[in-house]
């Protein structure tokens, strides 16, 4: 593709970047066949090959504030990255993204009720101390405002917030130190268990099971209650300096706590931790520290695999697992088989979907902001998961387990629950088959294998 920067908007360090990624592509159009939105729309806007003319022209004349009717082709966009594992010419979609999201991040052009749900997910929803206290009060008045949300168009997007609270009970984050269970593989090792921020209120029970593999593997597992929201988030709405503060305060927490790795049980915010040592690559306290631990930073499947032996796991009984890999596992971490081939180590049955390649509908914040985009990829994804025979689905994203759970009639699960349970934890199937029915998820382990209680 050609571009036209000026020499002087080449010197800056983001536009020469950009220049680089633009000139790579050659418009075939290869991308715009795997791309979600793209797929339901049928319109070349809606699609990598035509975000990238937008991307490029709202970087050549330099606009903060594209109009909305630009914008929104952008904001649409799930940064799935299913467009970078398709394309032949290697354009660095995911680059040309975060530089136009970074530009446009504060625009005025969006309608205000975007711009407050943008300020909540940022402010709230990232916050455990924030969230748990907003989601007892949205309990409360969720019946209230459920109906007024929908009936008000501009508002609607806000319903989305509403939908785990029906659900579930917010829970305490889990935090301590915790010593292995067991001699096993792990050798003792210490690690630090990310545990985020919406799962952390929402879905500890994922945190637990995490927790009690890897201290059934041998781990020394830290859960240091300085670290938490990775900064996905942020970095997803375009602001940088915020998920940079969020990555540094996450680094020097695991550096208090001392530990050798960190182990991520959230495909998508093991991608961003991975990213840290670019992120912090102009701190000069922190960039040497981010790049050890960048480097071992593991998805829980990722370091599971490359343990010497495998923890002595056994599916208490036959149990038909449908597997959803998440796009951050698929095509960010580019790992999608590792957790569905732990699952048949443990001796789980387990089934692929047909469009695996395709974004669930929870990509970015998209399930909050275009729930209708997010609505149309669940029922698309739900249509291939939901086989006959199955008993439960399975992913590796706390993301895409509440969005898909919101409309399943199957229960869902963390790949992790079912492993804690192979491993002598609760029955994930039982519980979330409760949670799927109406009856709030237990949100303390009942494993009794925990020492945090
Ligand atoms: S596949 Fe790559 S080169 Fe082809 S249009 Fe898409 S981004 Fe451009
Ligand atoms: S990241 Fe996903 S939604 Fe965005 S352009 Fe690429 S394929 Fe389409």
């Amino acid at each position: 593709m050609q571009t036209h920067f000026t020499p002087e908007q080449l010197r800056q360090p983001d536009i020469a970047a950009a220049n680089q990624e633009l000139r790579k592509c050659v418009h075939c159009g290869f991308c715009m066949a795997t791309c979600p939105t793209y797929l339901l729309t049928g319109d070349e806007l809606e699609g990598p090959r035509g975000r990238i003319h937008q991307i490029r022209t709202i970087l050549e004349e330099d606009r903060a504030d594209p109009p909305w009717a630009v914008l929104r082709h952008l904001d649409r966009c799930l940064t799935c990255l299913s467009c970078t594992t398709t394309c032949p010419s290697g354009v660095g979609y995911d680059r040309l993204i975060d530089i136009a999201r970074r530009r446009t991040a504060r625009a005025a052009s969006r309608p205000l009720a975007r711009r407050l749900l943008r300020q909540a997910l940022m402010r709230v929803v990232t916050q455990p101390t924030r969230l748990r206290p907003m989601a007892r009060l949205g309990r409360l008045v969720a019946p209230l405002a459920q109906p007024l949300f929908e009936a008000v168009p501009a508002l609607r997007s806000f319903t989305a917030l509403l939908d785990p609270l029906r659900r579930q009970r917010p829970a305490r984050p889990l935090r301590g130190d915790y010593p292995p269970l067991d001699d096993g593989p792990g050798g003792g090792r210490r690690v630090a268990l990310l545990t985020g921020c919406a799962q952390a209120v929402f879905g500890r029970a994922i945190s637990e099971a995490t927790l009690h593999v890897l201290r059934m593997a041998g781990f020394h597992v830290v859960i240091p209650p300085a670290a938490g929201c990775c900064g996905a988030m942020e970095r997803h709405l375009g602001e940088q300096e915020r998920a940079r503060h969020r990555a540094a305060a996450n680094v020097r927490a695991w550096l208090d706590a001392k530990v050798e790795a960190v182990v991520i049980d959230a495909s998508g915010c093991a991608g961003m931790v991975k990213d840290y040592a670019d992120l912090l690559a102009g701190d000069a306290r922190l960039a040497e520290p981010a790049r050890r631990l960048a480097r071992n930073a593991h998805e829980l499947a990722e370091l599971l695999a490359s343990l010497p032996r495998r923890p002595a796991w056994r599916a208490p009984r036959p149990a038909t697992i449908m597997w959803h890999a998440p796009c951050s596992l698929t095509h960010h971490l580019r790992t999608p088989d590792l957790p569905r081939d732990l699952l048949r180590d443990a001796g789980f049955t387990v089934l692929e979907p047909a469009e695996a390649h395709l974004c669930c509908g929870a990509g970015g914040a998209n399930a909050v902001l275009e729930p209708d985009v997010a609505a149309q990829l669940r029922a698309r994804k739900l249509s291939h998961l939901q086989l006959p025979g199955a008993e439960a689905i399975a992913s590796a994203n706390f993301g895409c387990v509440q969005h898909l759970a919101a409309a399943a009639h199957l229960p869902l699960v963390h790949y992790a629950q079912l492993l804690a349970w192979a491993l002598h934890g609760p029955d994930p199937l039982s519980r979330a088959a409760n949670a799927s029915r109406g009856a709030p998820a237990a949100p303390r382990c009942d494993s009794g294998l925990c020492t945090h209680h």
